[in-house]
């Protein structure tokens, strides 16, 4: 009995890993697409059939299972629609096993099971484990009614109830802290990366991010054959923004410059700060012609822009731009660093007087 007990459990423990492993960046919740919530409710579904064939033996006319715990889990974390598509397949799955009173039954305690679960956990304003807890106790009231009414000895249904108590109770509460534990530590590790990854105050891509990048961008680049090219994006006078206005007015200024390159690029664009006041946008599959066109559209925003400050003045501001393209260096026979020859004509649109776009073949000839 108890070793049926840990053999349903360990199925219930590996089963649940591989499916949360599976869904790492869509996790389950009550707001996920509705095709999230189907594919999470006919993976529970699926689990409770598998978990429906390795029953637990209490005696030798009595089996039960754990083929609720997986319809509980999904009605904790997305709510109606998963909870009603896994009880639909377990209660189909238990129509393959028999079809009699006692498969009817099941269907219907299966059915009362999902609306009421998916019900209390809308309803029920608890903590996490307070709330699985409550779900748990309906399980096994709506369980042992449904037991009540198809065992005709009374007398057994106690001692059977009692098991399934126990076995709801401990592979109930392994498997909350299992998932809860999992889930916590997908989602800070998300947040870590994402933010490693991240520029704090404009949430664009820092240094370290534009560097890998820069890097897969050039390298792809050159193994299909094709353009790449970027644009170095500085503000014209920024130290006069911040000794002017103050510090934080320059925050202000530096995230309202970040919304526009972002509104300004395609989403396969990189957008990145690369320091103080300097963004870069790396344009993958680009040409000089279209990158000219990128900066200059950028610059034309920017110009024609009125930003605000934190005493809701207006502000107007320039930016410079460096251009350089992958092909036009290998025209040029010098692929050294994109980089560096966009840099070079950022340099040159500051000399030139700002508020313009340079491209790096203009710095050469
Ligand atoms: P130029 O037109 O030649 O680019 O002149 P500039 O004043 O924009 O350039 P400079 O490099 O002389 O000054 C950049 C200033 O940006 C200096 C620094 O105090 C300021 N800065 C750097 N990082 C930040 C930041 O995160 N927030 C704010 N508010 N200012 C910053
Ligand atoms: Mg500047
Ligand atoms: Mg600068």
């Amino acid at each position: 009995m108890f070793s049926d007990l840990v053999v349903n459990i360990a199925i219930l423990i590996s089963f649940t890993f591989i499916w949360l492993q599976l869904f790492q960046t869509k996790r389950l919740t009550i707001h996920s697409p509705l095709y999230i919530k189907i594919f999470d409710g006919i993976i529970a579904g699926i689990l409770g059939i598998i978990l429906m064939h390795y029953s637990i033996q209490v005696s030798d006319t009595t089996i039960l299972d754990l083929r609720h715990l997986p319809v509980m889990i999904v009605a904790f974390f997305g709510g109606f629609v998963p909870t009603v598509i896994s009880a639909a397949l377990i209660s189909m799955g238990r129509f393959v096993i028999s079809f009699n009173y006692s498969s009817i039954i099941s269907l219907i305690m299966m059915f009362v099971l999902a609306f009421g679960a998916s019900y209390l956990s809308h309803k029920v304003r608890l903590s996490d484990w307070k709330k699985w807890s409550v779900l748990l106790l309906y399980s096994q009231f709506v369980y042992s009614l449904a037991l009540y009414i198809v065992v005709a000895d009374y007398h057994s249904v106690l001692d059977v109830a009692v098991f399934h108590i126990i076995s709801t109770g401990i592979g109930g509460m392994l498997l909350f802290y299992f998932v809860l534990y999992v889930r916590k530590n997908s989602e800070l590790f998300h947040q870590y990366k994402e933010g490693s990854q991240r520029d704090h105050l404009t949430g664009l891509y820092n240094v370290r991010s534009f560097d890998l990048y820069y890097n897969s961008m050039i390298s792809k680049a050159i193994r299909k054959d094709e353009d790449c090219a970027m644009c170095l994006v500085d503000i014209d006078h920024f130290k006069q923004i911040n000794d002017s206005y103050g510090h934080p007015a320059g925050d202000g200024v530096i995230k309202q410059v970040a919304s526009l390159l972002i509104e300004s690029t395609r989403d396969i664009d990189i957008v990145s700060r690369n320091g103080g006041e300097e963004f870069s946008v790396l344009l993958p599959g680009c040409s000089i012609e279209r990158a000219e066109e990128v900066a200059e559209r950028i610059r034309r925003t920017v110009e024609n822009r009125t930003f605000l400050l934190p005493d809701f003045s207006e502000l107007k501001i320039t930016v410079s731009v460096g251009v350089a393209s992958y092909e036009k260096l290998v025209e040029l026979e010098d692929t050294d660093d994109l980089y560096e020859e966009a840099d070079r004509a950022l340099y040159k649109a500051k000399q030139d007087g700002r508020n313009r776009v340079i491209l790096a073949t203009e710095v050469r000839v």
